[in-house]
């Protein structure tokens, strides 16, 4: 059964909200934003091991540390560093890892806007529509892990 609407849906109006299910701050709000939350802060603290994440709180780095502790030791690696300073590389990185290393991470469903439940497992991608710049990064990544 659809949903009925209280009231007609008008320019601007907020339909849906939701977390995505993971995220990178853009490399030019690194050290304004929380790398977690994505408040702006003149307040944040540093990961004290690779120096490159930012917390508004011990709160969100205990939260974001499920998908950072795969990362941190990495962030030394010199080609690890031209990736994630890219707009796309720090996601696909995010991403390629916590597929790696999070064992429910491919497999959580996720409810869709028509009420299916989907996981990453079950979307496939056409990689010859990949850009470029996307088949790079998952040439180094490969290469160095
Ligand atoms: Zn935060
Ligand atoms: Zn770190």
């Amino acid at each position: 059964m659809s949903p009925k609407l209280s009231k007609p849906l008008s320019p601007g109006d907020v339909i849906t909200q939701d977390m995505p299910f993971i995220h990178v701050l853009d490399v030019e709000f690194k050290g304004k934003y929380c790398d977690n939350c994505l408040k702006q802060s003149d307040q944040l603290k540093r990961c004290s091991k690779c120096l490159y994440m930012y917390y508004c709180s011990k709160e969100c780095q205990k939260n974001d540390w499920k998908y950072h502790k795969n990362e941190c030791k990495l962030y030394g690696n010199h080609l690890i560093q031209m990736m994630i300073n890219d707009k796309f590389g720090a996601l696909w990185f995010r991403l390629y890892l916590s597929v790696q290393k999070i064992p429910t991470f491919a497999t959580k469903k996720y409810r869709l806007f028509d009420g299916s439940d989907v996981s990453l497992r079950d979307i496939s991608v056409d990689v010859s529509a990949a850009s470029d710049a996307m088949r790079s990064h998952c040439q180094d990544i490969c290469e160095i892990h």
